[in-house]
């Protein structure tokens, strides 16, 4: 096996053994426990070739670099702790997520994403402010700033 086809089966390893996404700087970190010669730019190449496989693929979450996954892990969502910046799968969807689309609208994805603390940051972390507004028309219709209207 040459060496490009033995650091790639070691980052694609790491993919298929991690329950987690991982950073390339993460998945670079458990490589060299498998092919103590690896550097980044090797993760980096070996990674875009697994994309073009379609063995991995990557796991967006907005204003965060990109996280990577093995493909075939079927549909799942994530949460991103933001204290340490590990990212989780999450076991379970929503029931009924296509009944928030308007009538008659046809939803063909969605994604969520939880923000928060995970078990080992929980307790020493302070919440975050919410950055997402979601819930504030439960709590009442959003403040609009008055208008006067002529009468
Ligand atoms: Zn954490
Ligand atoms: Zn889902």
């Amino acid at each position: 096996m040459d060496r490009n086809t033995r650091q790639k089966r070691a980052i694609a390893s790491v993919l298929r053994n991690r329950a987690n996404p991982l950073s390339p700087a993460e998945i670079l970190k458990f490589a060299l426990e498998e092919v103590p010669t690896i550097g980044i730019a090797t993760v980096y190449r070996s990674l875009k070739s697994l994309l073009k496989d379609e063995q991995v693929v990557s796991v967006e979450i907005p204003g965060e670099p990109p996280r990577y996954e093995r493909a075939d892990k079927g549909h799942h969502h994530h949460f991103l702790c933001r204290t340490c910046g590990e990212v989780f799968d999450l076991k379970t969807c929503l029931d009924g997520i296509k009944k928030m689309a308007p009538p008659k609208f046809r939803v063909d994805d969605h994604e969520i994403i939880l923000y928060g603390a995970c078990k080992d940051c929980a307790p020493r972390s302070k919440p975050a402010k919410q950055r997402s507004k979601c819930c504030s028309l439960r709590n009442g219709a959003p403040r609009i700033p008055e208008t006067k209207v002529a009468s």
